[in-house]
């Protein structure tokens, strides 16, 4: 939450008050009216012909009936923009002339001030090596061999390569001279101690500036130019560059038109592809995925298209990769490329437009997994049916899609030559077990989704739903007085939803401005907190359309009193474990008080 990145609660809610949703939307969207409270336009998130996008003056929501995003204005910029929370924070505050105050903290001043200073170095850097690639002689053998690989001098100036002369101490003294302090310049990655003084890091080398998706240099990739070893060396961490958090390419990628990203792993193929005219190409600049990447993926999109290297350990990366983009919410499919090449090696081979057929025929996820299933299990060109059968079953089983299930249960059967139906069993069977892991009743399936944050479909309103309550909550705080057992924060499951309930139930100033205020409490950049900020924008839709809530708050007291009793009946059940295991002391007499007084409780909901 703001609050704990350094604005302060009052400044975020200034923001929002002089920024009117329905003006912010309308830069981008053209909305008409088209019932007495809301107003409706084309989703600027998917393609549509006819309005599901609707603002909700008065709540100041948004919400898409078509592709289920919604929000308070923040996430409307946030989405638009495919910037993070705060950047988007600052956006609005530039747009309605809020002053964002810099936190008086001393510390964080200096650290400010030294990630500045390195962007500095970094950039002037980059430069020299850009200099002594295309216009120092130094350079020659460099820009020869970049020619032989078949990169353009366009691509050489948009992705700023250089080259870093055979040479200890050319970057370090072109840096002094530019007056960079010597102290800092130590201290920023480009260079290392020696015996005699610093000398220069990378040397003889192409060098690869890496961006931020803000495009500014935070590292460099040197690469060397014959066999020699190690053929890459990268810049270490530094302030500003944490390895695994960026993806190469992303800066120009964000423009892309094609609403998708393909990760591919290396600087060679990002930049192959992007001279080929794919521009939605990034590289991972490792051989797998990290959770923040997947997560800075899903910033951009949900369609994610991974184009890792086909050979042996580039398949296992990719199989790892694959499950994180999933959890991460993103729809994922894979790209093959024949006889094992690398995307670099097959478009200067085969050229652009048979790549671009490739990224066509990118395969589903489930045919890639299967396909890998079967490449596992043929030894000496022969599939091992046994093997095949037992693990293609398995992967089956974890597929939560009843319908994808049943599809591809039809290829492995006929790939066992076997009745479809046999197939089916068996992973229906093998299902239960994957059920039964997962926790039983669908409240519980829900919540369990929404903590592991798997991709769902939008939940079923009320009674079974805790967050359509808090909603219920925070549209008419007068029901919650009204009710039969009046609600409390531990009613609530932990987690985004327990902090959103402990500030709706205390009508605390956070939640003051009603849903918009609930919604912005669900959390920002994070991708868990985005889908609660979705669903609840959605619900609060579905409650004004109901009008009347007197016919659904017979439901709110009889869920509450479920979940009050399964409550009690589980804290029962955790005295009595701790008596029978022997507990002992002044705690055991309090303990037989809680057990006697829960009894009390208990029978006041049978009654
Ligand atoms: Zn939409």
């Amino acid at each position: 939450m703001a609050a704990e990145r350094g604005i302060p609660q009052s400044i975020v809610d200034e923001i929002k008050n002089r920024n009117d949703i329905v003006a912010v939307v309308e830069q981008y969207v053209r909305l008409s009216k088209r019932s007495a409270a809301n107003l409706f336009g084309l989703c600027p998130f998917h393609s549509e012909n006819t309005p599901s996008f609707s603002v909700a003056p008065e709540k100041q929501i948004y919400y898409c009936f078509g592709c289920h995003k919604g929000g308070d204005v923040i996430h409307f910029i946030m989405d638009i923009e495919k910037v993070g929370y705060l950047d988007a924070l600052r956006l609005l505050a530039d747009r309605a002339g809020v002053h964002i105050p810099e936190p008086e903290d001393a510390g964080y001043r200096k650290r400010a001030e030294r990630e500045t200073l390195l962007y500095k170095i970094n950039a002037a850097a980059a430069a020299h090596f850009y200099l002594n690639l295309t216009e120092s002689p130094k350079g020659k053998a460099a820009s020869a061999y970049l020619a032989r690989r078949g990169i353009t001098g366009g691509t050489i100036r948009k992705f700023g390569l250089g080259f870093a002369a055979d040479d200890w101490e050319d970057l370090w003294k072109r840096l002094r001279n530019k007056g960079f302090d010597a102290e800092v310049l130590s201290g920023s990655g480009l260079f290392r101690q020696g015996r005699d003084g610093p000398y220069d890091l990378f040397r003889n080398r192409i060098m690869f500036p890496i961006f931020d998706a803000l495009g500014r240099v935070v590292a460099f990739g040197g690469r060397v130019m014959d066999d020699s070893q190690p053929k890459y060396i990268n810049s270490p961490e530094s302030a500003v560059y944490t390895k695994g958090r960026h993806l190469y390419a992303l800066n120009f990628a964000k423009k892309s038109k094609e609403g998708s990203l393909i990760i591919v792993e290396g600087y060679m193929d990002a930049i192959a592809m992007h001279q080929a005219g794919v521009e939605n190409a990034v590289a991972a600049l490792g051989t797998a995925l990290t959770t923040s990447q997947a997560q800075l993926a899903r910033r951009y999109t949900e369609n994610v298209i991974v184009g890792f290297d086909a050979d042996a350990s580039g398949q296992e990366a990719a199989l790892r990769s694959l499950d994180i983009l999933v959890s991460k919410g993103c729809h994922v499919t894979v790209l093959q490329i024949p006889d094992g090449k690398d995307p670099d090696e097959y478009i200067r081979r085969n050229g652009a437009d048979r790549f671009h057929d490739l990224v066509k025929r990118a395969l589903p996820l489930m045919d890639y997994k299967l396909l890998s299933v079967e490449r596992k299990s043929t030894r000496d060109g022969d599939l091992d049916i046994l093997d095949y059968q037992d693990v293609a079953c398995k992967v089956l089983a974890a597929e939560p899609n009843p319908i994808i299930r049943e599809l591809y249960a039809a290829k492995v059967a006929d790939k066992l030559g076997v009745p479809s139906e046999a197939v089916v069993r068996e992973i229906e069977r093998r299902r239960k077990g994957v059920e039964q892991a997962a926790g039983q009743g669908t409240l519980r399936d829900r919540l369990a989704q929404r903590q592991t944050g798997e991709p769902q479909e939008p939940a079923k309103p009320f009674p079974e739903d805790p967050l359509f309550l808090l909603c219920l909550i925070a549209s008419s705080p007068e029901l919650a007085d009204r009710m039969r057992i009046s609600p409390e924060p531990e009613d609530f499951p932990e987690g985004v939803i327990r902090d959103m309930a402990v500030a709706v139930l205390a009508r605390d100033e956070r939640a003051g401005a009603g849903l918009s205020g609930l919604i912005g409490l669900a959390g920002d950049a994070d991708w868990h907190g985005r889908r609660i900020a979705d669903e609840a924008a959605r619900m609060s839709f579905e409650i004004d359309a109901m009008g009347d809530l007197s016919a659904i708050e017979e439901a709110a007291n009889s869920y509450l009193s479920r979940v009050r009793k399964d409550r009690l009946v589980a804290r029962k059940a955790a005295i009595v474990a701790w008596i029978a295991a022997g507990g002992e002391g002044a705690d055991k007499m309090e303990m037989k008080e809680e057990l006697l007084d829960i009894d009390v409780q208990l029978r006041q909901f049978r009654g």
